[in-house]
């Protein structure tokens, strides 16, 4: 078992965090003179603060996932929860972080931006788990490791057994970001998030639930490090709009259009590969298609002219001549292989 409260930061452990009026009473009373609020509801009824620890929806969201409330944490998107990770666990200008690379901007955004150092470890052959490089570069001041499965821009996901050993063997917090997790018939590892106590899985509401307007993410984990995440987190992180629209859009579930997401990611997979200046099309566990191209940069001006636009990650390395593509409409996808026959065209004119 790991003993993951040694890798908490002395100053969190000890933190005594701010207790919201909300957070002070008992029972349901019907006057609230304790938060310096307006008390005229006005047109839109949002004079209140939300609930700080979004009982409503949390209940909602521990019958959805099949976790209990105290293994779940919800935040203003994972993105919130990403920034957590390195607050919690990271001391500044000490401790390090493991990224994968290629994979989510924000690891290393976020570690910038909390001056912690990251070892980025280059993903192997078709973007596999390079498990010993992480070993290697594994050491005494390493605290957290980010793997994203299905990765971001690769679209792969890794197998659950690697991902369970590499949390088994590694001694800081592994964060397991599905984020794309419902596009993949791999499934979810968070349940394992109750016998592995240093594993972090994060999803969100922002892909397959088609809410990334509203900002909510997911992290589960063990209890004292849910506990430890809802003591940093600003006290309202949920707005009221957000978990009130979260929770009527909760009483459905995205399978259709999941489906639907699904069947044309694998119809462009099948039309790409015979356009003449697509080289390669990987298989892709998500809602995106990583798609290497003869000229990254000229075909995303084409397609920006045409008013479609894919993200260009030519820069990035092990991405070089490579665009992320993700899955549309069934018509928006028609406009994109049109565009495509028409760049084809253009392309093949040429002297
Ligand atoms: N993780 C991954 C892998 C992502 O690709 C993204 C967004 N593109 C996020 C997390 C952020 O999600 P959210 O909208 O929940 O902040």
């Amino acid at each position: 078992m790991h003993e993951i409260e040694k890798l908490v930061r002395e100053n969190i452990r000890s933190l005594s965090p701010y207790s919201t009026a909300r957070d002070e009473y008992q029972g349901t009373p019907g006057v609230f003179l304790d938060a310096n609020e307006n008390p005229f509801p006005g047109e839109l009824g949002f004079n209140r603060y939300p609930d700080p620890r979004q009982k409503a929806l949390k209940a909602r969201v521990s019958a959805l996932k099949g976790l209990p409330v105290e293994n779940i944490f919800l935040g203003n998107g994972s993105d919130e929860a990403i920034d957590l990770m390195y607050r919690i666990f990271c001391t500044p200008g000490q401790d390090n972080a493991l990224v994968i690379a290629p994979s989510y901007g924000m690891y290393t955004v976020a570690a910038d931006i909390n001056d912690v150092r990251v070892r980025s470890i280059h993903l192997g052959p078709d973007f596999s788990l390079p498990v010993d490089a992480i070993r290697i570069a594994t050491d005494k001041h390493t605290k957290l490791l980010f793997l994203c499965s299905p990765n971001n821009p690769s679209g792969n996901a890794f197998s659950p057994e690697t991902l369970l050993s590499l949390t088994e063997n590694f001694p800081g917090i592994v964060v397991l970001d599905e984020a794309y997790a419902d596009f993949s018939a791999r499934g979810s590892l968070r349940t394992k998030v109750l016998r592995y106590r240093n594993l972090v899985v994060l999803q969100t509401f922002s892909k397959a639930y088609g809410m990334a307007g509203i900002r909510l993410g997911m992290a589960f984990a063990d209890s004292y490090v849910i506990e430890l995440m809802n003591r940093v987190k600003y006290p309202y992180n949920i707005s009221q709009p957000a978990q009130d629209m979260a929770l009527e859009a909760l009483a459905y579930t995205p399978e259709e259009e999941v489906a639907v997401i699904i069947r044309e990611r694998t119809r462009l997979a099948g039309a790409l590969p015979a356009f003449r200046f697509v080289r390669k099309v990987w298989p892709s566990d998500a809602n995106f298609l990583l798609v290497r191209v003869d000229d990254a940069d000229a075909l995303y001006n084409f397609l920006l002219e045409r008013g479609i636009i894919v993200r260009n990650r030519s820069r990035i390395k092990g991405c070089e001549k490579c665009l992320r593509i993700t899955v549309g409409t069934p018509e928006e996808n028609d406009k994109l292989l049109n565009a495509l026959s028409d760049y084809e065209k253009s392309h093949l004119r040429r002297p």
